[in-house]
């Protein structure tokens, strides 16, 4: 596959501006709260214990062979810790990353343009893979595979064709939608992983290390009582602990207890299965508006206020995970344990039913 690039793309491989293009480095705690306690190594970074062994091994082989890494894909849900990861990986390697996302690949340039700054054994981290068009995947291919970019400069007559060759470099993939990757850029990767959902207990540690960082103090129920609410996500948890310290240091000593927490959650509307006042509001639609469903996504988002995507990315994973909601050809339907931990009678929802909420 050639590449038809103007003149102008071809001549100004920089990237750009808009393009952002992040080099992790030393961060301002108060200005970039979760790159400042993004862990930076394996002995840091929590959970996801069997995807660590493999990717120590991983990393071993490919440094004994003095040899690039194979292109990486993880998926999973937003917020489990896959941008970290690569992170992680680049400084397990020693090398640099460079973090962008598909959306800002918009342009032919703006893929070519990172390609062409890459320097041997970098990482290219492109967060949303699923999202980046027919053109940039295409400029992808070789480049993942062969490490050049095929490409046509000017026009009708004066046509060139150029193969340029690129250092080898490292690419991970994030998506929080793996079914969306076409099959060519999928087996293009050479490993692929899934990012589980974080134990109690794992995301407690995630909490204490967090709190150890801000000099917040916490004690090991409170950290506890946060976990149970984070719906297995670290970056809730971090979230939940700076909203809870907040409210510790106005009504009590500062201090995170088991009490304090609750109190605080409860305070916030997130209940004991982590859920908040949208997860629960779509429950209840379709319950009391849709017998229970099935329905579609679209209506679902289109009555409470929410876009699509959002419900798709953020909402439905967990409550898919938890067993509150299913999946099913003709829509989302509320499982017998949904109607259960609203408060209603498992079965229809009918008018005459008390609600809890
Ligand atoms: P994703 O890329 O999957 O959306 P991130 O890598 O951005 O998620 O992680 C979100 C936040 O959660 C990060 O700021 C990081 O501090 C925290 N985090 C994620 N995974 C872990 C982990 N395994 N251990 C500790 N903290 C984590």
């Amino acid at each position: 596959m050639s590449i038809i690039a103007d003149d102008n793309d071809f001549e100004k491989p920089k990237v750009e501006k808009k393009n952002p293009v992040v080099k992790p480095e030393a961060v301002d705690c108060d200005k970039n709260f979760e790159n400042c306690i993004r862990p930076k190594s394996f002995d840091t970074y929590i959970g996801q214990s069997a995807l660590k062994d493999t990717l120590k091994i991983t990393i071993k082989a490919a440094q004994k062979r003095e040899k690039p890494l194979d292109h990486l894909l993880f998926y999973g849900p937003p917020g489990l810790g896959k941008t970290t990861l690569a992170g992680v990986i680049a400084q397990e390697m020693g090398v640099d990353i460079k973090i962008t996302s598909a959306p800002a690949l918009e342009r032919p340039r703006d893929i070519i343009g990172i390609l062409m700054s890459l320097q041997g054994g970098e990482i290219l981290f492109i967060d949303e893979i699923h999202r980046l068009n027919k053109v940039a995947e295409e400029i992808l291919y070789p480049a993942m595979e062969d490490f050049y970019l095929d490409m046509t400069t000017g026009k009708s007559q004066t046509v060139k064709t150029l193969r340029v060759p690129l250092p080898k470099f490292t690419l991970i993939g994030a998506t929080t939608k793996a079914g969306e990757l076409s099959g060519p850029l999928r087996d293009r990767f050479g490993i692929i992983h899934r990012l589980e959902f974080y134990t109690d207990e794992e995301l407690a540690q995630v909490i204490k290390r967090t709190a150890g960082i801000l000099e917040i103090e916490i004690d090991e129920k409170g950290a506890l009582a946060i976990a149970r609410r984070s719906r297995g996500t670290p970056r809730i948890a971090n979230r939940l602990v700076k909203r809870v310290s907040d409210y510790a240091l106005v009504k009590h000593d500062g201090k995170i207890t088991e009490d304090i927490a609750n109190k605080s959650l409860d305070i916030l509307k997130i209940d004991e299965f982590g859920l908040d006042t949208t997860d629960r509001s779509l429950l209840k639609l379709i319950i009391e508006k849709y017998e229970g469903g099935p329905v579609g996504i679209e209506t679902i988002a289109a009555a409470i206020g929410e876009d699509v995507r959002t419900i798709e990315d953020v909402c439905e994973p967990f409550l898919l995970q938890a067993g509150l909601l299913q999946r099913t050809p003709r829509g989302r339907k509320v499982s017998p344990a949904g109607y259960r931990h609203l408060g209603y009678n498992t079965g229809k929802f009918n008018s005459n039913q008390q609600t809890l909420f």
